[in-house]
């Protein structure tokens, strides 16, 4: 009768021992190039979950047969992000020193590049999933190579050429697109998932993390981001997607970045972010 009042994403009730998946959340966007907000994503994520049954009919699984344990938000400080991303890394090897997987929540894209660390350091074999609007391979953005507009650089910094994958990319200077094409570093994907499936038979069995900003969907289902880039792809080209890379590679850790919910005044892109969350989780699981 008398329960602690504790919010946990939908589903998300196991003990941290019993669970083979740990969320948590990295409220973050000091930055944002554009538009802020991403800071609240996780909380308004736990909340609005709750609008969302536990089963999925597409995957018919339900949540409430898995075990995921919701270890809640860092307690980041906000401007340099230094500290803010030692300590996800922190967070993210204790979850794998566990033998769990980890499952960030941003903020804003940067938070990966922590959890990335962590990743790598453990499978120096990783390779990288990416999903974004945005190419993020910039050198440095206003003099800054701690942004979230180059957190794919640093992680190709970390992990080096033919180990990054990008799909749905739909902006980025001449400069970043020069530099993946000409050097074939990374592998951009204009548009879309294209690709895709031959991108996994490579890998095999390797070590994948798989990093999804949100703002890969199209702008008129998810608005609620810092910077909307027209002509993404739809929720079910998502879904496709994140099926076949969850059921199809070894994935060891992931996020979920960039919902900013107050820019959608709607609440939509929150639910489509939770929606998002829990058809990983399943796959996952
Ligand atoms: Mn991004
Ligand atoms: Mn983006």
């Amino acid at each position: 009768m008398w329960n602690r009042n504790v919010e946990t994403f939908l589903g998300c009730e196991a003990s941290f021992d019993e669970a083979s998946i740990v969320l948590f959340g990295a409220p973050f966007d000091s930055t944002t190039s554009y538009r802020p907000g991403a800071r609240f994503a996780s909380r308004a994520m736990r909340q609005e979950s709750y609008g969302l049954e536990t089963y999925s009919p597409y995957q018919g699984r339900d949540l409430a047969d898995y075990t995921v344990f919701d270890s809640g938000d860092l307690e980041l400080p906000f401007g340099d992000p230094i500290k803010p991303l030692r300590m996800i890394r922190t967070r993210t090897e204790a979850i794998l020193e566990n033998d769990k997987l980890p499952f960030l929540i941003g903020g804003e894209h940067l938070v990966t590049l922590g959890a990335v660390e962590a990743v790598f350091a453990k499978y120096p074999d990783l390779h990288i999933i990416h999903f974004d609007a945005h190419a993020d391979l910039r050198e440095e953005y206003l003099g800054n190579p701690l942004s979230h507009a180059c957190v794919i650089r640093r992680c190709w910094d970390l992990l080096g050429d033919d180990r990054i994958s990008q799909f749905g990319i739909r902006s980025g200077d001449r400069t970043e697109f020069d530099w993946s094409r000409e050097n074939r570093h990374v592998s951009t994907q204009l548009f879309n998932f294209d690709g895709l499936e031959q991108t996994l038979e490579a890998i095999g069995d390797k070590p994948v993390y798989l990093t999804v900003d949100l703002d890969v969907l199209d702008p008129s289902i998810f608005p609620g981001t810092g910077t909307p880039e027209a002509g993404g792809v739809s929720f079910m080209d998502l879904l496709d997607a994140l099926l076949l890379v969850i059921g199809q590679s070894n994935v060891v850790g992931c996020d979920v970045t960039e919902l900013a919910p107050s820019l959608d005044p709607s609440g939509v892109s929150t639910a489509v972010a939770c929606k998002v969350v829990r058809e990983m989780l399943l796959a996952l699981g």
